[in-house]
């Protein structure tokens, strides 16, 4: 779900949906009833976030040296 911002013609206020991205150029109802209404280029605030910061932010906290070199099998 997106939150898309639509602003009505008839009576000037401006309104927001939430709808699925697939649905996002599907015409929108203003509250007051007006169906004569158009989507404004607003950010969207869902979506894109989360892509970038795939990596792992912190390493992993694991005992350096263990296993089998630290335990001395290795030689
Ligand atoms: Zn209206």
């Amino acid at each position: 779900m997106a939150l898309y911002e639509f602003r009505c013609r008839e009576c000037g206020s401006t309104f927001e949906v939430d709808r699925p991205m697939q649905r996002s150029a599907d015409p929108a109802e203003c509250p007051g009833g007006h169906t004569d209404t158009v989507k404004l280029l607003s950010t969207v605030s869902l979506g894109g976030r989360a892509r970038t910061a795939t990596r792992p932010a912190m390493a992993p906290a694991a005992g350096g040296g263990g296993g089998c070199c630290g335990g001395g099998c290795c030689g």
